[in-house]
């Protein structure tokens, strides 16, 4: 099985400290690397983190403010530098068309990866192949902020044991599993009797937004969900004065939602 886990390579807000950086959030799933809003230093975070740079495969900025998107354009050149031959996706606001464009041609180098952009102009599904992407626009003080549900397809799961006992083996179970039957003498074997769907986990990411009914919508039944929280219950009042939101909204929501898996940014 490959790995699947979350590296939180950053979690200060605007300014990093001495202790934690600019955001950034890797995603290690089904043999690619979600990478979501590289601030400033993100590359040096992936060699903290052990991790080498090109298993990232996709690139998601949920926004424009520097904190999220800084990160950019060194981990572009650093994907470059490493030849990675797999093209690298970006999902961004289309309104940030713009930013996105002097980011990553901040300096000078000859770009040789394949950047494939995909700017988002509207909620709804982004894309449906190796991921299902869909996105929402949250709310962060009248800026175009993206907010995201993933989802891996789902995949079927044999029952060992019962393949066994009726004889299917080897190449047998491929060939089931292409044709949704098989013979063996004269009995009829169908897929769903050895087999059961397993659905596709869900993943939501929303970060820098006051509670909005969208996240809600992006975050139900997920397994895991990525929040911000970029203040306590106390300091509600500012939350809200900066278009954020505390730990306990986040939670709050997780709950709501039917999150099964809970990671927040305090
Ligand atoms: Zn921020
Ligand atoms: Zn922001």
């Amino acid at each position: 099985m490959s790995v699947r886990d979350l590296t939180i390579l950053g979690c200060a807000s605007q300014q990093p400290t001495r202790m934690r950086n600019h955001g950034g959030y890797l995603i290690r799933w089904n043999g690619e690397g979600l990478l979501f809003d590289p601030g400033e230093g993100t590359q040096r975070q992936f060699i903290y983190a052990n991790i080498a740079p090109p298993c990232v495969t996709r690139i998601f900025i949920s926004h424009f403010h520097g904190d999220h998107c800084l990160g950019l354009g060194s981990m572009l050149m650093r994907l470059n530098l490493d030849k990675v031959q797999h093209p690298i996706h970006c999902y961004y606001p289309a309104s940030g068309k713009v930013y996105f464009d002097r980011l990553r041609y901040s300096s000078i180098y000859h770009e040789v990866i394949k950047v494939i952009e995909h700017p988002v102009s509207r909620p709804g599904l982004v894309e449906d192949g190796a991921f299902r992407i869909e996105a929402e626009f949250l709310s962060h003080g009248g800026i175009d902020n993206i907010g995201w549900r993933i989802t891996e397809p789902n995949t079927r799961k044999f029952d060992k044991q019962k393949l066994v006992s009726l004889g299917v083996e080897g190449p047998s179970v491929r060939l089931l599993e292409k044709d949704g039957k098989l013979k063996i003498g004269d009995k009829l074997i169908t897929l769903d009797e050895v087999s059961q769907i397993r659905k596709g986990d869900v993943l939501t990411v929303a970060i820098d937004t006051v509670p909005c009914p969208e996240i809600k919508k992006l975050a139900r039944g997920a397994k895991l969900f990525l929040c911000e929280s970029t203040y306590l219950d106390k300091h509600k009042d500012l939350a809200r004065d900066h278009n954020h939101m505390t730990a306990k909204q986040a939670a709050e929501i997780a709950k709501e939602a039917g999150v099964s898996q809970r990671s927040y940014r305090v």
